[in-house]
C-alpha cells in the first residue's frame, strides 16, 4: 500500500495503532485518544507525549483539524480532566474506555468499577487479578491479566517478597538503573519506561536507537555521549571525540592505581608532607 502523509498522521506516535479518535491540543501533535486517556486520567500527566508542552486541554474528534479552530467551548467534557468531545459519541466511547469490561464472557460484560469485575472474574471465570498490578499499574481494565488459581496461588505467593519481585520482573518493566538504587517502580508499558529514561537517565533516540528497548537508555551523560559517539558519529571530528572519550575512560583507572603506588610510598615517614592532597579519589596531572 502506498504511504501517503495522510497515512502517517493516522498512526499514533505512543502505540503505532491506527487512530480512530484524536487527541488534539494547542500544539497540535495528535495522538490517539486511548494513549491520551491513559496518560491524562491513569498516570495524570498533562503534558504533550511529542514536544511535553504542558496541555491544560485536549479535544477528541473523529476528523483531524487545527486545534484553534475547535469551538470547543461548545462541546461535552469531562472538566476533570480537561478532555473535550467532539459530539456525544466520542465522548460514550471515552466513558466505555474506563468501564471495566469482561472480555471472557461471550456478551462483553460492563461494570462500573474495578472491585465488580474482580468479583466477577473469580465467579464466573475463576480468573483472577495481581494485587500489586491492579494497584501499581496504570492501565485500562482490558489490558490486566488474568491469573488462574494456579498461577496466582490463593494470593499466597505475594506473601513471598521475592516471589513478587520475581513476579514484577517477569510480567512488568522496571528501570535496571533505578532498580540498582535500591529504588522499586513499575511501568504497564515500555512507553512509560522510556518516558522515565528520558526524563531521569539520558536516552538515545538517534536512528536505530528510536526502535531499541532498554540498550539505548544510560545513566550518566559520559556513556551516553560515549555511546553517541561509537553508535552514531558521522565524521573524522566526532570519530576523534569518541577516542577522547575513550581515553578518559582508560585512564582514570590507570591514574587512580598511579596515585595508589604514591599513597602507599609516602607512608613513609618524612614523606607524607609531600603529598597533602593525595587521596584515593585525587587526581594530580602527571
Ligand atoms: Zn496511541
Ligand atoms: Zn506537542
Ligand atoms: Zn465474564
Ligand atoms: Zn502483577
Ligand atoms: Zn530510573
Ligand atoms: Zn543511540
Amino acid at each position: 500500500m502506498e504511504s501517503t502523509t495522510k497515512e502517517t498522521e493516522k498512526q499514533c506516535v505512543l502505540c503505532c495503532q491506527e487512530i480512530d479518535i484524536f487527541a488534539l491540543g494547542k500544539c497540535d501533535h495528535p495522538v490517539c485518544y486511548r494513549c491520551s486517556t491513559k496518560m491524562r486520567v491513569l498516570c495524570e500527566q498533562k503534558y504533550c507525549a511529542v514536544c511535553r508542552e504542558e496541555l491544560d486541554k485536549v479535544v477528541f474528534v473523529k476528523k483531524l483539524e487545527v486545534f484553534s479552530s475547535l469551538p470547543y467551548q461548545n462541546f461535552p467534557c469531562d472538566k476533570k480532566h480537561d478532555i473535550y468531545f467532539k459530539d456525544e459519541r466520542i465522548y460514550a466511547q471515552y466513558r466505555h474506555l474506563l468501564l471495566p469490561e469482561c472480555i471472557h464472557c461471550p456478551e462483553p460484560k460492563v461494570f462500573s468499577r474495578f472491585e465488580e469485575l474482580e468479583q466477577h472474574m473469580r465467579k464466573q471465570h475463576e480468573l483472577f487479578s495481581c494485587k500489586l498490578c491492579s494497584k501499581h499499574l496504570k492501565i485500562f481494565s482490558y489490558e490486566r491479566k488474568w491469573y488462574t488459581r494456579k498461577e496466582l496461588f490463593c494470593d499466597e505467593r505475594y506473601l513471598d517478597n521475592d516471589e513478587l519481585l520475581k513476579h514484577l520482573r517477569r510480567d512488568h518493566y522496571f528501570c535496571h538503573f533505578c532498580d540498582a538504587d535500591g529504588s522499586q517502580e513499575y511501568y504497564c508499558d515500555y512507553r512509560y519506561l522510556s518516558e522515565h529514561f528520558r526524563e531521569s537517565h539520558y536516552l538515545c533516540e538517534e536512528g536505530r536507537c528510536a526502535t531499541e528497548q532498554f540498550t539505548h537508555a544510560f545513566r550518566s551523560e559520559i556513556d551516553y555521549k560515549a555511546h553517541k559517539a561509537a553508535a552514531h558519529s558521522k565524521n573524522r571530528a566526532e570519530a576523534r571525540q569518541n577516542r577522547q572519550i575513550d581515553l578518559q575512560f582508560n585512564y582514570a583507572p590507570r591514574q587512580q592505581r598511579r596515585n595508589d603506588v604514591k599513597t602507599m610510598k609516602s607512608k613513609n615517614p618524612g614523606d607524607e608532607d609531600d603529598f597533602p592532597v593525595l587521596g584515593a579519589t585525587a587526581a594530580l596531572p602527571m
